[in-house]
């Protein structure tokens, strides 16, 4: 996640943090630079550093065959509380079900006497908040080849009785042939019994739906992350959040309210504005589910490209 960043669109930065209970930061000593899974016999050598989130440091390594992954370290010494230790014993149970060309790739997972490691799958291209910091809006045509592989995600996902609960732009990868990845699985939760209702209050501010926040009592269920979706388009779009102001009580009021504008220097089509207002429900009983979404004429309004090409790093690619 983008925690310790400083944002570029003038976001602050508290407004991008998942919440979860007050962390307390504590800075462990760097992993070794030969990283071992004694148990399978394989070793990670440290080659980089990728970035950091609540707990955890993302590194880049290279193992025993030469085949470049991401690892990401959290310290036993952060996860001292039994609270903690339950969160991340959810994440990797979790993660480590889920197995979709659109998901992380979970690889390996073990510990050693300082930190618990999890082998992923190497994102080469960063999160898409990384992108949308230099390019600052997205295509439409970009747009719906992200969206279309985003909700092939959450569909697997919903099917594996899994929330994502923490869907943004700086949990979504860009993997080498610049295809999305979902990642971050610290917030999900698995629905155990059809019907089940959960009732933690949790999320990223500017992406949390209404009902997690507002309704407590009868609880939330996977439409949080159809809203989310509608919020991840928008901000693609329009380069910043719906609800974005000032601080985080004022993001609350605006999404308990709905109220979010279209800035009339920012077009777009007719197409896109429709799908996000029909998103943007606050009832989720009435959020279109995500097979409407793809049905959804935003997706035959213009170009879908083959791919996203490198160059869209750096500038909008032209795909007419
Ligand atoms: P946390 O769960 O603590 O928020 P994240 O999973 O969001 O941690 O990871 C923190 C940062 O590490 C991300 O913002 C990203 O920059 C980097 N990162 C995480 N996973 C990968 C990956 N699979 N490939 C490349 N970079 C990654």
């Amino acid at each position: 996640s983008t925690a310790y960043k400083p944002l570029a669109t003038g976001v602050p930065s508290a407004a991008a943090t998942t919440t979860t209970a007050k962390k307390e930061k504590i800075v462990p000593p760097s992993p070794p630079l030969t990283i071992r899974d004694r148990e399978r016999g394989w070793t990670y050598a440290r080659v980089g550093f990728l970035g950091e989130g609540g707990f955890a440091r993302v590194y880049e390594v290279v193992d025993q065959h030469g085949e470049r992954r991401a690892v990401k370290v959290v310290a036993k010494e952060s996860i001292r509380t039994k609270k903690n230790k339950t969160k991340l014993w959810a994440e990797i149970k979790l993660h480590q079900m889920l197995s979709h060309p659109n998901i992380v790739r979970f690889d390996d997972c073990f510990e050693d006497d300082e930190n618990v490691y999890m082998v992923l799958e190497l994102c080469d291209n960063g999160s898409l908040m990384d992108l949308l910091r230099r390019r600052k809006r997205y295509t439409e045509p970009e747009v719906r080849y992200i969206l279309v592989q985003l909700i092939a995600a959450c569909q697997y996902m919903h099917q594996t009785n899994v929330i994502h609960r923490d869907l943004k732009l700086g949990n979504l990868f860009l993997d080498g042939k610049m295809d999305v990845k979902v990642g971050d699985f610290g917030l999900a939760a698995l629905i155990e019994k059809p019907g089940d209702r959960k009732k933690t209050i949790c999320g990223t501010p500017n992406y949390i739906a209404p009902e997690v926040l507002f309704d407590t009592a009868n609880g939330h269920s996977f439409e949080v992350d159809v809203w989310s979706v509608g919020v991840i388009l928008y901000t693609l779009l329009i380069g910043k959040p719906p609800f974005q102001t000032k601080d985080v009580k004022a993001i609350y009021k605006r999404i308990k309210e709905n109220r979010y504008e279209f800035p009339p220097d920012k077009q777009i089509s007719d197409s896109a504005r429709d799908l996000i207002m029909a998103i943007l429900n606050p009832n989720p009983d009435k959020r279109p589910t995500l097979e409407a979404i793809l049905a959804h004429t935003f997706f035959h309004d213009g170009p879908f490209p083959p791919l996203i090409p490198a160059t869209a790093n750096d500038e909008a690619p032209n795909f007419s």
